[in-house]
């Protein structure tokens, strides 16, 4: 089990993700699609100065988000959910 990390850009002041430690655990106990989004949605605000803040779920789950100089997108294409406020 290892930290969800988040990549968010420069000037993020609020995140939206979803913790993918909740996502699979979810998954593996068959909960609905949309019960599982629910549970494992994370959203708050970071300081905009901070390079990298550690947040928790609900579970308690830690997840990691970092400030990327660049669009997450171009070089992580991994498919994770991400919503930039
Ligand atoms: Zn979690």
């Amino acid at each position: 089990m290892s930290a969800t990390t988040v990549w968010i850009s420069p000037g993020a002041a609020s995140f939206s993700c979803l913790c993918e430690v909740c996502l699979e655990a979810a998954r593996t106990s068959g909960a609905l699609f949309f019960d599982a989004m629910q549970s494992a949605s994370v959203r708050g605000t970071v300081a905009t100065g901070a390079e990298a803040t550690i947040v928790r779920c609900r579970a308690g789950h830690e997840i990691i988000l970092r400030r990327s100089s660049r669009p997450p997108a171009l070089d992580r294409p991994d498919g994770r959910q991400l919503q930039l406020a």
